[in-house]
């Protein structure tokens, strides 16, 4: 992408009005629009950040045996009237509406229920289980508090996964892979060290739902953590019986703000029972289905990824979810170099990396200053001077120093 193009510019410094580190540098640098609060559009930059972590979320759904579908945002108010989630007190982040003849609808902030009832035409027999289906939607939630930039929306990207299996064994068989899937999806956008399996609330059939927990001064959630014996506690269930039956004393804990990436838990039978998913077994007895749900926060992820890796200048992408592998900067002034620094970027191109070309008529102290900001892994500097040697300018985002690498040597340099 030639970034004279982009019709995306770089503001000079972060938006007052907004409190969010990853909001504040993701709007400077010309990532997402704010429409409102908690509500944020995702513009070229921004969106191609979103894709990357939703293919690596994708390729790890899909080797666990994710068919991928998509569901509707309306949603009808009598599915979730007989689960009882249809009432404000029970949940508290509904969007209604109202079709002009004045049937109330839904707008969706989860699945579960649409999807159960969809289910219902696919799930007949034990020859027709197991299923898991995932989606990434845009949910609508209308939190009460929106201080978090990205990382807490009105209106969001979630993956939500849902398996339906014919008992507990095959249940928990798909849970725990699951969870290995999450760990790898963690790993793979650079997150994995910091990021935990949690021990929750919730889970309508278990003691304990499992939360996946990144370690960030701006999430909004704490937990207790030991690395050696990788247990992780949520604060909401750290007392002694949680302790004694995770075979843990509280001295061997440490404190840590976190922030919630991934969400999965088991509903048993019950949600299948209310709601009439049931199946013949081999024997011919009904048999209620047991469903597991199984989330994880597409924005959200993007908002702990830009708080823990920025620094003062700016943003700092891992390179499995940054909008472009290679950010060519080009300080050429006259023509002959110029031509240089485009067939260069072809070249690069056609290798199949990603560039985002500065080819601006720009000072080259803003030309840094933003590819700072923008955080893509890679610089390459080509200028008069690199140019005189047959040389590019290459530095890492987070290295102090450049290093000068001849043309022909760039490519291999940069995929190694
Ligand atoms: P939280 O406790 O943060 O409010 P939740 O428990 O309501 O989240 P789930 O319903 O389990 O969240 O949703 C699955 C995942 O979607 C969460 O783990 C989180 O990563 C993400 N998520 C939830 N709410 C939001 C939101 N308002 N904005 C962005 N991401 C969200
Ligand atoms: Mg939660």
């Amino acid at each position: 992408m030639r970034q004279s193009l982009l019709f995306t510019k770089t503001k000079k410094t972060a938006p007052k009005d907004e409190v969010a580190n990853n909001a504040r540098l993701l709007l400077q640098a010309g990532f997402i629009n704010k429409e409102m609060a908690g509500v944020y559009s995702y513009l070229p930059l921004g969106l191609r950040v979103i894709e990357r972590i939703k293919q690596i979320v994708r390729e790890e759904m899909d080797a666990v045996g994710g068919q991928e579908l998509i569901m509707t945002s309306l949603q009808k108010k009598e599915l979730w009237e007989v689960t009882d989630r249809w009432s404000d007190e029970n949940v508290d982040v509904w969007f209604k509406s109202e079709l002009k003849n004045g049937t109330e609808v839904g707008f969706g902030w989860s699945h579960e229920e649409p999807i159960t009832q969809m289910m219902k035409e696919y799930i007949h027999s034990y020859k027709d289980l197991p299923a898991f289906v995932y989606q990434f939607q845009t949910k609508l939630r209308n939190e009460l508090r929106a201080k978090s930039g990205i990382m807490r929306g009105r209106e969001f990207v979630m993956k939500d996964m849902y398996s339906y299996t014919i008992d507990p064994v095959q249940h928990q068989a798909f849970y725990d892979e699951t969870i290995a899937a999450y760990n790898r999806v963690f790993e793979r956008v650079g997150l994995g060290d910091d990021t935990f399996v949690t021990f929750a609330s919730g889970g309508a059939f278990t003691e304990f739902s499992h939360e996946f927990q990144t370690i960030t001064d701006a999430g909004e959630d704490v937990i207790y953590i030991n690395r050696e014996k990788n247990i992780a506690i949520n604060e909401e269930v750290m007392n002694e019986k949680t302790l004694t039956e995770l075979g843990v004393t509280a001295d061997e804990l440490e404190k840590v703000k976190t922030a919630e990436v991934g969400n999965i838990f088991n509903f048993g039978t019950k949600k299948c029972e209310e709601l009439g998913l049931f199946f013949t077994d081999a024997e011919g007895n009904q048999v209620p289905v047991h469903l597991g749900s199984y989330g994880i926060g597409i924005t959200r992820l993007m908002g702990v990824a830009v708080e823990h890796f920025s620094d003062e200048k700016g943003m700092v992408w891992p390179k499995s979810i940054a909008p472009y592998d290679v950010h060519l900067v080009s300080l050429c002034s006259d023509e002959a170099d110029a031509a240089k620094a485009d067939a260069l970027y072809k070249e690069l191109k056609a290798a199949g990396i990603e560039v985002l070309y500065d080819d601006r008529d720009a000072r080259a102290g803003q030309k840094f200053a933003d590819a700072d900001l923008i955080g893509i892994p890679q610089r390459v500097v080509i200028s008069g001077r690199t140019l005189k040697n047959e040389e590019v300018e290459l530095k890492a985002r987070t290295a102090e120093e450049a290093t000068m690498v001849s043309l022909s040597a760039l490519i291999s340099a940069l995929t190694e």
